[in-house]
């Protein structure tokens, strides 16, 4: 199980696939990668190994975006197949959405979504969140950043999360509560991960995400770190790798 994200001016999907690859250590039984450009999310995923993601999306593919997200599944809730293979979109088709941990409560979650109308198509925890996410946006009115607050709140369990939103397409917001997320700082270019592995050759700069924390990373912004339960900005703790 492993996240890899990226914003800036490189292309996103040959660092994503690699960094996957480097992540592999970590365990997993499938993959998927979703890449956002001017015409929306192309997503593209498979049960098995990044070696196999690569071979059918970099046909199934056509764009040469500089922002995305990818990830290994190490499946918790649905078999391992290309349904449930993350990321996952909402309803809409607005959000996507990886997720490495267990929504504990996924299910009364589901059950109230369902009753608003919601309809899922993989057995996974994940696609309830990314529904929840998006029922917090139309009820409160709320910003991408707010909304994960809110709904991570409703939300027991571990997660490392990376969320975008069609409706805001120089922005990602991650989350973390027991799964791990670090966040590259390049010159105009934003790497996020599990661990530094996947970035550590374009930055030495890095943010550790800490237990309970949120970040909105947008492009040519300084990246907002808060509290899930609070409103207050974290002054951010920069390190400097030294591999
Ligand atoms: N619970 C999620 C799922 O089963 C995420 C698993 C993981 O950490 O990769 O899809």
């Amino acid at each position: 199980c492993g996240i890899v994200g990226y914003i800036g001016h490189r292309e996103a999907y040959p660092i994503i696939i690699k960094g996957l690859q480097r992540l592999e250590y970590r365990g997993y039984d499938s993959a998927g990668v979703a890449l956002f450009d001017e015409n929306g999310i192309h997503l593209c995923k498979t049960k098995g190994k990044v070696a196999e993601l690569n071979k059918k999306c970099k046909k199934e593919l056509n764009t040469q975006a500089k922002m995305g997200i990818g990830h290994t599944r190490w499946a918790t809730h649905g078999e391992p197949n290309d349904t449930n293979s993350h990321p996952h979109l909402s309803n809409s088709g607005n959000l996507a959405i990886i997720h490495n941990g267990i929504i504990e409560n996924y299910e009364s979650l589901k059950i109230e979504l369902e009753k608003r109308g919601y309809i899922f198509t993989s057995d996974t925890d994940t696609e309830v969140l990314v529904n929840l996410i998006e029922d917090v946006q139309k009820k409160e009115k709320v910003k991408l950043g707010k909304a994960v607050q809110i709904a991570l709140s409703q939300a027991i369990g571990a997660y490392a999360i990376a969320v975008y939103d069609t409706q805001k397409t120089n922005e990602i917001v991650v989350a973390r509560l027991g799964s791990p997320l670090a966040i590259g700082l390049g010159e105009n270019e934003f790497f996020i991960a599990s661990d530094a592995s996947p970035f550590i050759e374009y930055t030495k700069s890095a943010i550790y995400l800490e237990d309970g924390e949120t970040a909105v990373i947008r492009l040519g912004k300084d990246i907002k770190i808060r509290k899930i339960k609070d409103d207050n900005l974290v002054k951010p703790y920069i390190q400097e790798l030294q591999m």
